[in-house]
């Protein structure tokens, strides 16, 4: 089945390969290891487009990996893979490095339990490597690259690439697909969607993202996507929540959530998601969405607290103006309406800090910009989430919520000198 091909075949333009990824491929293959590019790089070179980041899979161990590079890292406890860190700061690129893993479905994974290179305590565990479902609940055995192929998820997204011999390795015809611009899950669909239903999504997401190239479902990878759909309800939310925020982050989020419509997956696979469905339609929400997808478009970071903030906001709005016409103080009122909705909305996932942080201080930040008197506008020029909240209320504004004149006035006083500043504050009064 495995089947190598050459540049004459595969026409890869070999610029588009980063040089970083290359010298750890060469790295790897000069200690005497086996080593390629992996997933989603190659399926994006092979389609001719600059991938945003390089993994590369080899068949040495992470310690054998981590003891070749002067700045790499053994990260993960279920899936120990290494990070080989380049540059500092802004500039800096993290290349992932992943030993060939084996395909635990659920036939073989009650004899994989034997394999030697399983610590006591993981073996243990290996008893429960499948749930009733057929769920793969652990698989960070080592294998073979074809069950490294094999356990992944779209036969684009599961192919080898030597940057130095210029070799693409594919077991499951994905170059084949990819010329013919099918999108087709490797085995039997229904059962890889039941080992693990977050691939119901990563359809979702790849059909929606590829629709752009001309790939279309394979009929069979399809079909049974409707009705896997309750096999997300045993997923832990947090990794939906990843995955639902993956979605929206294609660069072509509103025609992805055209996708689910026309799928009948408007609903069902994430309360959150849910809800931005329903609310892509309104002005406010549908303005965040393409405000993403050009953000995507023009290679600049995307920010998903910034996105949530927008969707939630009609929520918090209206636990405000509640609080606000029972006497409250603006600003307690407004703290109590977004602790309503983080309780409603978002729930755990608020403990992961930074994002539902940032949620936080883009909405505690709106008022603000009402109160242009003194020293307050330059010292709420200096808050480092300025930015995402005068984006967010350049928003409003596009869509009638506050004066434009309020957002203009921001625009000009946050890019002016400042003693340019003190005349925009002066000329208010
Ligand atoms: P993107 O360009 O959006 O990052 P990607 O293909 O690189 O797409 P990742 O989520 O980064 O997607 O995953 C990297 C690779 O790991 C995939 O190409 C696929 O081979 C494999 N993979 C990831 N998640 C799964 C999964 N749930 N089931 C099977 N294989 C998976
Ligand atoms: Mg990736």
């Amino acid at each position: 089945k495995r089947k190598e091909v050459g540049p004459e075949e595969h026409a890869i333009d070999p610029t588009l390969v980063d040089e970083r990824a290359l010298g750890v491929v060469r790295t790897l293959k000069d200690a005497g290891h086996e080593a390629y590019i992996v997933g989603g790089a190659v399926r994006d070179l092979l389609l001719g487009l600059r991938p945003k980041d390089f993994d590369v899979a080899t068949n040495a161990t992470p310690e054998q990996v981590k003891s070749l590079f002067r700045r790499a890292f053994i990260i993960g406890r279920r899936f120990r893979i290494v990070h080989v860190v380049f540059g500092r700061g802004r500039e800096h690129e993290v290349i992932e490095v992943s030993t060939f893993r084996a395909y635990l479905d659920s036939a073989n994974a009650e004899a994989v339990s034997g394999n030697e290179r399983t610590s006591k305590s993981e073996l243990a565990g290996m008893h429960h490597a499948v749930d009733a479902s057929g769920r793969v609940l652990r698989d960070n055995v080592w294998g073979p690259q074809e069950e490294d192929a094999a356990r992944r998820d779209f036969t684009i997204n599961a192919m080898y690439y030597d940057p130095e011999r210029r070799i693409v390795v594919d077991y499951h015809g994905g170059i084949t697909d990819a010329k013919k611009r099918v999108l087709r899950m490797i085995g039997d669909p229904a059962a890889r969607y039941r080992e693990d239903p977050v691939r119901i999504i990563r359809a979702v997401r790849f059909g929606a993202k590829l629709a752009a190239l001309g790939f279309k479902f394979d009929p069979k990878t399809k079909a049974p996507l409707l009705p896997s759909l309750p096999l997300l309800q045993e997923v832990p939310q947090s990794r939906l929540f990843d995955e639902m925020l993956k979605l929206l982050q294609t660069g072509h989020s509103l025609a992805t959530i055209e996708q689910l419509k026309t799928m009948g997956m408007a609903t069902g696979i994430y309360p959150l998601l849910d809800l931005i469905v329903e609310r892509a339609s309104q002005p406010f929400v549908r303005a965040a969405l393409q405000d993403t997808d050009r953000r995507v478009a023009e290679d600049k970071p995307v920010a998903p607290s910034f996105l949530l903030a927008c969707v939630l906001w009609a929520d918090v709005r209206d636990g405000w103006s509640r609080r606000l016409d029972r006497r409250m103080h603006p600003f307690p009122a407004l703290q109590e309406a977004i602790d309503e909705v983080f309780d409603a909305r978002i729930g755990d996932i608020s403990g992961r800090g930074k994002l539902g942080a940032d949620m936080r201080e883009i909405w505690m930040m709106q008022p603000r910009f009402e109160k242009r008197v003194g020293h307050t506008p330059f010292s709420l020029v200096e808050q480092p989430r300025f930015r995402a909240a005068f984006d967010f209320m350049r928003l409003r504004a596009d869509v009638g919520e506050v004066d434009v004149m309020l957002a203009d006035w921001w625009q000009e006083f946050s890019q002016a000198s400042d003693a340019v500043r003190e005349d925009l504050v002066a000329a208010l009064r």
